[in-house]
């Protein structure tokens, strides 16, 4: 079947012929329809350090997908062929202490697909019956293909309570967009986003910020909140700038929910901006497996257009190139791809 590989230790990635995979007995094979490109395919395709620590090639690489199931493994119960699934891409090994103890979200020996193991990019994919998700016929397919990067938003924001509170979002990029969406959907009295990236500001209104910055502003968010700072702030930067000013936004006894990734070190005023604050903090990786998920999916049927206004690109699957150079010049935001003519 055709796929597109990482098939050197170097930047770029390539569409190839690769062997079709044969699912094991509590396995499901996927028909894959479509799927999106996350910003960890973007970093594989520029082979960052991270990529070149974490990728052995030759790779199938993606985790974002949705399709109709082939065939299953013997053992497999609750799916069946011709179901309409996506699947959460970390699979737990199911056996250490976060995965026995409903944790499997933070599971040191997760296999993360398309990453650790033959991804998504390609007509067909394998997965652990246990991973796979039942699409509601509600949500329509290119919906269905963002579950993953959705779920790391609805993750991020379920972590406290945002409903009647103010809300700083620090990074538009899909998922702080995302987590825009949902604020809005979910009751939040006020959403402030920050980008600097003017694209992503519009974004930002469109999916319901309610002010829209340059930059997280201490003096600003102070001015515009109620009790002295944002109730919330979700950081889905990474940049350790918005992360230092980020957390002088916050008033006392917020809460703070961090899933951008920094690059490095990052400093902040520990005692003045995090003790003394009395702040409640959140690291959030991956989906809550699979309590996001049913978020996910009741967000998508209430609020069906959520999504909608971020997929900036539908593309047949040979040209991602164009989606990823579109992610690196930041006139695109969802790219889906479309894997209906992918020869088999
Ligand atoms: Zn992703
Ligand atoms: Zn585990």
């Amino acid at each position: 079947m055709q796929a597109i590989i990482k098939a050197t230790p170097a930047a770029g990635l390539d569409l190839a012929d690769v062997q079709t995979p044969t699912p094991g007995p509590r396995d499901v094979l996927v028909r894959v329809t479509k799927t999106g490109i996350c910003g960890t395919d973007r970093h594989i395709y520029e082979w960052d350090k991270w990529a070149a620590g974490r990728i052995k090639p030759p790779l199938v690489v993606g985790h974002e997908f949705v399709g109709v199931v082939e065939d299953t493994g013997v053992a497999v119960k609750s799916v069946n062929p011709g179901d309409r699934v996506s699947g959460e891409g970390h699979i737990g090994c199911g056996r250490c202490y976060c995965c026995r103890t409903g944790q499997t979200h933070i599971c040191e020996y997760v296999d993360i697909l398309g990453v650790d193991v033959t991804g998504c990019f390609a007509p067909y994919v394998v997965l652990p019956e246990s991973n796979i998700w039942k699409v509601d016929p509600k949500i329509p397919d290119d919906h269905a293909s963002l579950f993953d990067p959705f779920g790391n938003a609805m993750h991020t924001v379920m972590a406290q309570p945002i409903s009647g509170k103010q809300v700083l979002i620090t990074g538009c990029g899909t998922i702080g967009l995302m987590a825009i969406g949902i604020c809005h959907a979910g009751g939040a009295d006020m959403v402030i986003a920050a980008d600097p990236n003017g694209f992503k500001r519009d974004l930002g209104k469109t999916m319901g910020a309610d002010v829209v910055l340059e930059h997280a502003d201490e003096k600003k968010v102070k001015e515009i909140t109620d009790h002295g700072g944002a109730d919330v702030l979700l950081e889905m930067s990474g940049h350790p700038q918005a992360i230092t000013t980020g957390f002088k936004c916050v008033r006392h006894g917020g809460t703070v929910s961090l899933l951008g990734i920094p690059p490095d070190e990052v400093s902040i005023r520990w005692a003045e901006d995090l003790i003394f604050k009395g702040l409640t903090i959140h690291g959030i990786n991956g989906r809550a497996m699979y309590q996001t998920w049913y978020q996910c999916e009741s967000f998508l049927r209430r609020n069906p257009n959520l999504l909608e206004p971020l997929i900036t690109h539908r593309l047949p699957f040979e040209k991602f190139e164009e989606g990823i150079r579109a992610m690196q010049n930041g006139t695109g935001c969802k790219i889906v791809l479309d894997w209906t003519d992918a020869k088999t």
